[in-house]
């Protein structure tokens, strides 16, 4: 059995900015991974000064799908699938009735698309995004949502979903770091009690990702279109504060068919696997292929 892991994303770039330094350890330790982006990310605003200029709009799916190939490559994706669907765009946008976009999409028709693709790869987990969207309402993730959970209920080759998180204590420790250094912060003191009111409990998991933290920076960054690189959340630590406040990533199990976890977990395959690809790995010992 090949240890597998599939992510849903829904845009060009989730894919960096949601458990890149994961992937990365798990590709390191010799873990299939096969990364399915729903939309081509038609929709995204060119949000870097440097990229808005003429030609990039009008060639802008095209650039998208260069800049994803290149992130893909930087984490370690082993396999980059499109589902196909144009980007939705932000809630209330003329670009959510385009007849090609997710959000109009029959939801059969789309969970069908990311069951075959599950069916041809057969991994053991699968990564999705948790059902709250509240922080971020795109439709689009919304969607990928749903998707992810419901092609893992019609299919049986997947063992476990797991929900990505960006839990609070994460985001307030760059808060509290950044106003230490006498920066500002993009997070304001409610925004963050009220994530730590939601949103800590539902931590199950925790990959260790320490030494693996540069790669989803640099993956960020080949969505030139889409990153700005003075961005004061991704860019302005100074490298070895990021690295104190980064180093794992936090996931929901949100099911299992192989029991629930005794205390917090440390690997996507515990229950799965009779051993720790990621131990493993760090012991030096190959993961057996085949
Ligand atoms: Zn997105």
């Amino acid at each position: 059995m090949t240890p597998c892991i599939l992510t849903v994303h829904a845009h060009p770039d989730d894919e960096s900015s949601k458990g890149a330094a994961t992937i990365a350890r798990y590709h390191d330790a010799g873990v299939r991974t096969v990364l399915v982006c729903c939309t081509g990310g038609e929709e995204g605003e060119i949000l870097n000064p440097l990229m808005d200029r003429p030609g990039v709009r009008e060639q802008i799916a095209e650039i998208r799908r260069q800049e994803l190939a290149a992130a893909a490559e930087i984490i370690g994706y082993d396999e980059v699938v499109s589902l196909g669907y144009r980007d939705s765009g932000m809630p209330g946008a003329p670009a959510n009735a385009h007849p090609d976009c997710l959000a109009m999409a029959p939801l059969e028709e789309a969970v069908e698309r990311l069951i075959a693709v599950i069916r041809r790869v057969r991994p053991q987990v699968i990564v999705g995004y948790p059902e709250d969207q509240s922080g971020y309402p795109h439709p689009d993730h919304l969607r990928a949502h749903e998707l992810a959970r419901r092609a893992f209920e019609a299919t049986s080759e997947p063992l476990k979903l797991y929900y990505t998180l960006w839990p609070a204590r994460r985001m307030r420790m760059i808060h509290e770091k950044l106003l230490e250094l006498g920066m500002e912060s993009p997070f304001g003191e409610d925004f963050l009690q009220r994530l730590e009111r939601h949103r800590e409990q539902r931590i199950t998991t925790e990959i260790d990702t320490a030494g693996f933290d540069e790669v989803a920076r640099k993956a960020l960054l080949a969505h030139a279109t889409q990153v700005d690189p003075n961005h004061p959340l991704w860019f302005s630590l100074p490298d070895d504060v990021r690295r104190s406040v980064e180093g794992t990533e936090y996931y929901q199990l949100a099911s299992s068919r192989v029991g629930d976890p005794v205390g917090v977990e440390r690997d996507f395959f515990e229950g799965i696997l009779p051993f720790s690809p990621l131990e493993r790995a760090r012991a030096g010992v190959g993961t057996q292929q085949g």
